[in-house]
Formats: C-alpha cells, structure tokens, sequence
C-alpha cells in the first residue's frame, strides 16, 4: 500500500500499534471483513523477544482470568498455544504465599486463577496466531504521525518510514499506539478538539529480573505475592514462574522507596519486605538475567468518549486510553475487554453514523471501574499526585480496610476482594450483605 493511491476505500483499516492492544483490534476489524494493516515503529521480532517500542515488557506482566477468558473469546485455541509456550496458570489465592495490606492470605481454594508469562511470549503468541489471518498485513519500521481528514471523517494515516513521508488510506484508524500516543495532538492538527486528560501519580518503580532456582521451592506455594503494606510500607514483591522453567522476580515502591538495580542491593530490599518468602527465594535461586529497573509515569485517562467533535472513524484503544499504576496489574484485562467492546458495536450496529462516539463510550466503560480501584488505592499513599481526592475516599478506605482484614480470616471477604481485585465483578460487590456482614464480624483490627 502506497500514499500514491489516496482513495479511502470503505473497508481499509489501519491498526497504530502491534502490541496487545492493536493486535486484538486488528483482528476484531479482520472478523468484521476489513483489510487490515497494522503500522508498527519497531521492526517485529521473529521469536518471543522483548523489543524497544514495548520497554515494560522486561517486568512481571500477569493476565487476569477475565483477560485470558477474553482473548480466548476472540482467537479461539490461542489458551492452548499459550500453554504450549509455556504459560503457566495460577490458582488465586491457594497457589500463592500472599500477604496482602492487613497480613497473610490464608491458602483458600483457588477461585480464580492468573496467566504467568514473560510479556514478550504473550505479545508473539497472539501476534503469530493474528499474522496467520490473510485479512491482516504488517507494515513495520513505519511510524504514525497524524491524520488524513475529510468532511469530518477519518480518510488515511500519515506515517514517517526512514527519510519518506506517506498516506495510508484508510475509512477507519484505530490508535493502540500505547502510552505514548499522540492521538490528541493528532486530533488538534486535523481541526478537532483534544480529549480531557486527568493523571494520578504513586511514583511507583520496579527492578526486575529473571531467575532459576538451585534448589526446589520451599513448601508448597508456586509463588509468592507481596503486596503494598498500606502506607506504613510502601513496598512490593513478587516471584511467580513463567516459561522454560524460570521465575521472574520483582521488587518495587512507591515515591522515596525505589529499589537498587544491583544484584546484592536487590536481594537486601527483598529482605525489607512484608515477610520472608521473596528474601528465601532468591536465596535458594540464580540470576538469568540482567536486572531492568523501571519508572512508568504516572497513570493517566484520556476522555475520548467525552469530547465535542471527533472524526468519525478514529477509535482509541488501550493504553492510548488509559494507562494504571501496573501495581494493580489491569492493562492487558482492559485492553482485551475494549477488543471486545469493539467488536460487540461493530455486531450490533455497523460502522454507520455514530459509530466512533459508540465504540470510544464502550472502550470508556470498559476502564472505568479499574481506574476508579486503582485512582481510590493510590490516593492513600501521601506521595501521590493527581487524582481527586474526595471525602468518600476517606470512607472508602476505612471499609477497604475492614474488608482486606476480614480477607485473611474468611473466604467470602477473601473471595469478594479477589473478585473485584481480578475485574471480574465492580466495586460495587465488596458492598454486598454476606460481605458487609465478614467485614463487621472479621474486619476489627
Ligand atoms: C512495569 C509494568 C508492569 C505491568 N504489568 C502488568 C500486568 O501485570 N498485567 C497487566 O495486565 N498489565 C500490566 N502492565 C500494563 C501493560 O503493559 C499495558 O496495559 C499494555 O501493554 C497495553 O497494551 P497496548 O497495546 O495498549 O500498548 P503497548 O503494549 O505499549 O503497545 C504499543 C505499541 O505501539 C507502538 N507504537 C507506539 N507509537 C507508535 C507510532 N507512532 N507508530 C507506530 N507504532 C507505534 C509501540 O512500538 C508498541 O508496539 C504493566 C505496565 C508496566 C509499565
């Protein structure tokens, strides 16, 4: 496809963006009988390698049952070629040595279980099972720099390969192009007003490594999972094992508690930590590869769905949406629930008139609930900047805090905070009577 040919014709797209979140809207649009092309700025690795347009790829990245159950929905059997890579799936929360904010999680049976992999073998498992659509082509090395228009609708996208400039006519352009989209100044050049936009910021960073044991596990937990200790202990670990029989480790902290990058400083804030399990872990392991340390900026939310006037036919989707404190590990769930978001617009009403407003609103929802959980979870900790803070938060965060002590001593506090935690139920739950009820029984202190 060349800028030579600007004719837009009906049944073009074009997908910014070759991670999760593109993939999964390329082959949402293929299913919806459009010719596809995916325009991606880095060259595409042949094998399941980290690359530079993906940086957090090197950290822990763990897909919620509601996102594998999601992706399984839209690429039937890719379940099955992820444990074929070497997936592994954990039963929340009996497989894992967790202590939440108010102390040990018991080791009731498993309600929900959670995909562990590196991100890279996620990203090429899905990418080689898109590539096979002969709807769906790749244009890599090329990267998107705005917007062709006409009449207030979408007609191309402008891409930079090398020294060379070029249109890709397109009827309909979805940016999946992550968090550094620059889907607003875009809108603001093609005559469109840009999206309001509200951050929160913990501060968070992360070092992570990869990791083989020399010796087995101690016990019978598959991993270890500690979380942020309320404000006392803004600190976090985690060890799970992911393919070819290794384990990915991370420690991070919110503002003033940023972990070392160094081997020994690693391990000695590992022994910091709420308990002694990720500490004896690493005793009993070796390093398999450098360590990565991160600092994500903050989260932030972009409210596509909100503004005046938008170009029909450009859609938004993923991170260029709405990024969260990973902490909370959301993004990859809600990218795969606004895939089929989009695809349950395009089956009940098409692609005519109001079809962008219809799918932005559908891809806003579907971040809503998750921003609201993880915005209510970062705004305890004083360092935070953003946000809105309201008096209900204060509320909030005392019943939060009676329902996570009631999760270490009953299952139906456990399993309701697991739920919402997992984003397979609202908040809202955490309010239901059998809930309401452990949180006054269980939830003293
Ligand atoms: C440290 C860390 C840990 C995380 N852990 C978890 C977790 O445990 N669970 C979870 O669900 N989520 C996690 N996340 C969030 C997750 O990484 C994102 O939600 C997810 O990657 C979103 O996918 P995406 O496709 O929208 O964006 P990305 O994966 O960032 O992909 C964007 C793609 O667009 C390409 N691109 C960018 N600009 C252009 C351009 N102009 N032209 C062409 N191509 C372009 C990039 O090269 C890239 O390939 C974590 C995030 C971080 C930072």
């Amino acid at each position: 496809m060349s800028g030579e040919d600007s004719s837009a014709t009906p049944r073009n797209a074009v997908v910014v963006g070759a991670g999760l979140a593109g993939l999964l809207a390329a082959s949402v649009l293929a299913g919806a009988d459009y010719d596809v092309t995916i325009v991606e700025r880095d060259r595409l690795p042949a094998g399941p390698d980290a690359r530079a347009g993906i940086p957090q790829a090197h950290h822990t990245h763990l897909l919620f049952e509601r996102g594998e159950t999601g992706v399984e929905e839209l690429l039937p059997g890719i379940r099955s070629e992820l444990r074929e890579a070497g997936a592994v799936s954990l039963g929340l929360p009996g497989d894992l040595e967790w202590v939440g904010p108010a102390g040990v999680i018991p080791r009731f049976p498993s309600r929900r279980t959670v995909l562990s992999c590196t991100r890279p073998v996620l990203d090429w498992t899905v990418r080689r099972r898109v590539s096979r659509d002969p709807r769906i082509s790749f244009r890599e090395g090329a990267r998107a720099i705005g917007l062709e228009t006409s009449a207030g609708a979408v007609t191309g996208l402008r891409l930079r390969c090398g020294d060379t400039s070029e249109v890709i006519p397109a009827a309909l352009v979805v940016d999946a192009s992550g968090r550094s989209s620059a889907a607003p100044a875009w809108l603001v050049d093609a005559g469109f007003p840009a999206p309001a936009e509200e951050t929160v910021d913990a501060a968070i960073a992360y070092t992570t490594g990869l990791f083989r044991r020399t010796a087995p596990v101690p016990g019978p937990a598959r991993g270890v999972y500690l979380q942020v200790s309320g404000t006392s202990l803004p600190r976090f670990g985690i060890a799970l094992p992911v393919e070819r029989d290794r384990w990915i480790v991370a420690v991070g902290g919110l503002r003033g508690h940023e972990p070392p990058t160094d081997q020994e400083g690693f391990a000695a804030f590992a022994a910091t930590l709420a308990s002694p399990a990720l500490a004896g872990f690493l005793a009993g392991a070796v390093a398999d590869s450098p360590l990565r340390g991160f600092r994500p900026p903050g989260s932030r939310r972009r409210h596509f769905d909100r503004t005046a006037r938008r170009p029909e036919g450009f859609v938004v989707v993923g991170d260029a949406v709405c990024t969260f404190n990973p902490v909370y590990g959301q993004g990859m769930t809600v990218a795969v629930r606004q895939a089929l978001a989009l695809r349950g617009v395009l089956t009940d009403h098409g692609t005519g008139p109001g079809f962008t407003r219809r799918v932005q609103r559908a891809v806003a929802a579907e971040a809503a609930g998750p921003w609201k959980i993880a915005e209510a979870e970062d705004l305890r900790h004083p360092g935070t900047r953003g946000g809105h803070r309201t008096p209900l938060h204060r509320l909030q965060h005392a019943y939060l805090d009676r329902v996570q002590r009631a999760a270490t001593a009953d299952v139906t506090a456990n399993y309701a905070l697991l739920d919402v935690l997992a984003l397979c139920a609202p908040p809202t739950r955490l309010f239901a009577p059998s809930v309401l009820f452990s949180a006054l029984r269980h939830g003293g202190r």
